[in-house]
């Protein structure tokens, strides 16, 4: 398996405040509207980068596909004016060449173009030799390997400084968010690369701002970096993704509305969870210790069956097995469902080998 050799975003982004944010426009639509917006996030602490979508990938042609180059100009006077960094999406190794040589602080690859590794490959051949930051979007599909994938290969080519965006997946199920945000495959992705800083944009995950709140919440607990929202200076005429947009000021208010978990760097709370969870491997051990136990003693159970000829499953000595268990665990402050089918799973496995066991026997 590929491990990713991650630089830490403290060694690259400066100082930061949790949750960092990156916010701006969807679109970059003219400079005055990149330079009113940049300059009042750059009242906002917590707002470290600046993003604006220079080349748009829409689902139809003819539909306004972003300003293009003269777009990187503008980011360099909002870098100028307000010393935000400044984030543009690259689908194509030209336009990763554009923003280089247009000093773009960080890159990010959108959703369309993580899904496709030919594309990812490509970016990467203009990638190696640099070191600039790469952010990389879900694929639109829930496939925490493609995701992976993509970011193997850019870390491949040499960049270090990556970050992973959940933006949500695509589903043919219509429910409340514009993409699912289903949670289990970013916390999968940070199970299998615990050195990944993986940040949110709850802005695609809603598809509107009513629920960006409540998302960019459930993204801190889910032990989230940062968050990427779009914002505009003045959502209501912006040229992509109106609804999804907020103004800086309601972003200044959602991010004070935010719970912010306290940073792990806290000594203490660090050793006390680090404490509690020697405790609860220990316990684990012993419990594997205890099954195994358990499970050598119904052998010799199966073994004596076999020899006098007695049926493996016996219906009644399960049934009063069942109902004492359930009685002491509840005791013990066990719930009864999770106790019924913790116990038919210990069943299921004994009996299996004591099947497993006869069958031996007989081609002895
Ligand atoms: C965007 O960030 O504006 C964008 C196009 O996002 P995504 O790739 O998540 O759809
Ligand atoms: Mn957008």
């Amino acid at each position: 398996m590929y491990r990713l050799d991650i630089l830490p975003l403290n060694k690259w982004l400066g100082h930061y405040e949790l949750p960092f944010i990156v916010s701006g426009p969807c679109s970059a639509e003219s400079e005055q509207q990149l330079l009113d917006t940049a300059k009042a996030l750059a009242n906002i602490s917590n707002v470290k980068v600046f993003r604006a979508g220079i080349w748009k990938p829409r689902t139809h042609p003819k539909t306004f596909e972003g300003v293009g180059i003269k777009g990187l100009k503008w980011l360099k006077s909002v870098k100028k004016e307000t010393g935000l960094l400044t984030a543009v999406e690259v689908a194509t190794p030209k336009h990763v060449e554009e923003c280089l040589r247009n000093k773009v602080d960080i890159l990010w690859i959108g959703a369309r173009t993580s899904v496709n590794p030919f594309s990812v490959q490509e970016i990467c051949s203009v990638l190696k030799g640099t070191d600039i930051p790469v952010m990389v979007k879900n694929p639109v599909n829930p496939d925490v390997q493609l995701w992976l994938g993509a970011l193997e290969r850019i870390n491949q080519a040499g960049i270090k400084k990556l970050i992973a965006i959940h933006r949500g997946f695509f589903s043919f199920k219509k429910n409340l968010y514009r993409n699912n945000p289903l949670w289990e495959i970013p916390v999968e992705l940070k199970r299998l690369c615990p050195d990944l800083p993986v940040i949110c944009d709850p802005s695609h995950i809603c598809g509107n701002k009513e629920l960006l709140l409540d998302v960019s919440q459930k993204a801190l607990d889910t032990g989230m970096d940062g968050l990427m929202i779009e914002s505009h200076i003045n959502p209501d005429i912006a040229l992509t993704d109106t609804k999804q947009q907020i103004t800086p000021q309601q972003l200044s208010e959602l991010i004070y509305k935010l719970k912010v978990h306290k940073a792990l760097g806290n000594v203490n709370s660090e050793d006390k969870l680090k404490k509690l969870r020697n405790l609860i491997d220990k316990l684990d051990n012993e419990l594997l210790n205890i099954v195994s136990e358990r499970m050598k003693v119904s052998e010799k159970i199966g073994r004596y069956k076999n020899n006098n000829n007695i049926a493996i499953y016996q219906k009644q000595r399960w049934n009063k097995m069942i109902r004492n268990n359930l009685i002491i665990g509840n005791k013990f402050g066990l719930n009864k469902d999770f106790l019924s089918k913790f116990f038919a799973l210990i069943h299921k496995e004994s009996i299996q080998r004591q099947k497993n066991n006869k069958t031996e026997m007989k081609k002895i």
